[in-house]
């Protein structure tokens, strides 16, 4: 394949499928002047919250047989192959109702049907109307994950080869590869998923193996915006981004990009596209950072809680951060903030997690005099972009005063705010520094 010209990566969010005449056209614009071209499909939207519905009811055989007949009915005109995936799902829910033990492997293999038989009736679709597509399963292509069912990471190492070679002959014969999304197969050999939203990570990990020329991934209504529009109606489509810039976007709770995506990316230098097609106006292309961009997005993470804890003398015991971290680490709880000063540790996490946390932390209490105060009910708004540690001064005063802890990087700065104040503080930060700053 590699004297070919490198291929283009298409991935189709589930609700982009609804209107397959458009997924035609963009295959078909893709393809022209003969470019070689790799779809990835999700599964049809809203199949994955229905698989998990019936996984997480493994005994309801009326829900599962509800399930069974949406999802039939979703997919009208499968292939004898797509057939048989759907009654491999029904002999999955049953093996299920029969020993509802659910472990995560079993789940991730329910799951993943939602993808096959999305393909198979996409594929059937683009047949009809000539493109030559050939449904690929990824976990039969040989996309290697780790054994981290329910939140995989695909091991490049171990998948290239065979996905070159499987997709490379393909795209060899003018095949259009329509592969599955969302999953791969373990080192164990299972199915593991690699997390909701997993398809832009899987489009992004094979466009990486093939060293695409881009990678596009397609959405329906949403695009990269400066925020939520339904938070900041003011928000606005961000034309560019840096790999580092879309990392922390994603990490910080814009849901429009599975966190995992960004790295395949960035470490093969291959350029990302997320579009809309409700809007084709709105592309937004992630690249290598550029210094004459100042893009700056905002995102508002909650329900959060916030917990201080004072240690008297804190600076007189060295490596109380550490022993906090590896407390809570051990107990499995995921720190999503942590600002420190010299006595006093502030922790900001889910609202799920502040027993488990309190629970690790008490032994403290003993042996370092520690005060616990909090749960307190926070948002985090964060503003991302390169360079915004510059921006610090444009951060209103009343701002700063309703702030429960501050933490900044030269990409992104990110206050704790009272989670009543969230919205308030993620708008007037959208105005200064992404509305005022456009108009100067
Ligand atoms: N179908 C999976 C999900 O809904 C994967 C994806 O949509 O990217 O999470
Ligand atoms: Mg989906």
């Amino acid at each position: 394949m590699s004297r070919r010209r490198p291929p283009i990566v298409l991935k189709f969010g589930g609700a982009s499928l609804a209107d397959p005449s458009r997924v035609l056209l963009e295959v078909r614009e893709a393809r022209s002047g003969g470019r070689p071209v790799v779809v990835v499909a999700s599964a049809r939207e809203g199949v994955t919250d229905l698989l998990s519905k019936a996984v997480e009811r493994p005994r309801s055989d009326t829900i599962h047989a509800a399930v069974l007949a949406e999802v039939r009915q979703r997919h009208p005109g499968l292939s004898p192959v797509g057939r048989r995936h759907v009654r491999r799902l029904a002999r999955l829910l049953l093996d299920l109702e029969q020993s509802p033990v659910r472990d995560a492997a079993m789940r991730d293999r329910i799951l993943s049907q939602g993808e096959r038989i999305a393909v198979d009736w996409l594929v059937e679709r683009l047949r009809a109307a000539s493109v030559p597509a050939v449904g690929v399963e990824a976990d039969h292509l040989g996309l290697i994950t780790d054994n981290t069912y329910g939140a995989s990471c695909i091991l490049f190492d171990r998948s290239s080869p065979a996905v070159r070679r499987g997709l490379g002959r393909l795209l060899a014969r003018g095949q259009v590869p329509v592969v599955t999304g969302y999953f791969g197969r373990s080192l164990e050999g299972r199915v593991a998923t690699l997390g909701r939203g997993g398809s832009d990570y899987a489009a992004a990990g094979l466009g990486a193996i093939l060293g695409a020329e881009r990678v596009e991934l397609v959405k329906r209504h949403v695009a990269v915006l400066s925020a939520d529009p339904k938070e900041v109606p003011a928000a606005r489509a961000i034309p560019e981004l840096s790999y580092e810039e879309a990392e922390e976007l994603a990490q910080f709770g814009a849901r429009v990009l599975h966190p995992l995506t960004i790295e395949p990316a960035r470490a093969h230098g291959i350029v990302l596209q997320v579009r809309s097609l409700d809007d084709p106006r709105v592309v937004t292309t992630i690249g290598p950072s550029r210094s004459d961009r100042h893009n700056r997005a905002l995102t508002l993470l909650r329900p959060l809680r916030l917990i201080r804890l004072r240690v008297p003398g804190g600076r007189q015991r060295p490596g109380i951060v550490a022993e906090v971290s590896q407390r809570l680490a051990l107990a499995k709880v995921n720190l999503v903030q942590l600002y420190t000063s010299s006595a006093l540790l502030c922790l900001v996490l889910a609202p799920g997690e502040v027993l488990a946390a309190l629970r690790a932390l008490a032994p403290l209490t003993q042996e370092a005099a520690a005060m616990v105060e909090g749960p307190f009910r926070v948002a985090l708004v964060t503003a991302i972009g390169d360079g915004v540690l510059a921006d610090v001064d444009r951060v209103p005063a009343a701002v700063v005063r309703s702030a429960e802890g501050f933490s900044a990087t030269p990409r992104a700065l990110s206050i704790a705010v009272p989670e009543e104040r969230g919205v308030e503080v993620l708008r007037a930060l959208h105005r200064v520094l992404v509305e005022e700053r456009s108009e100067t």
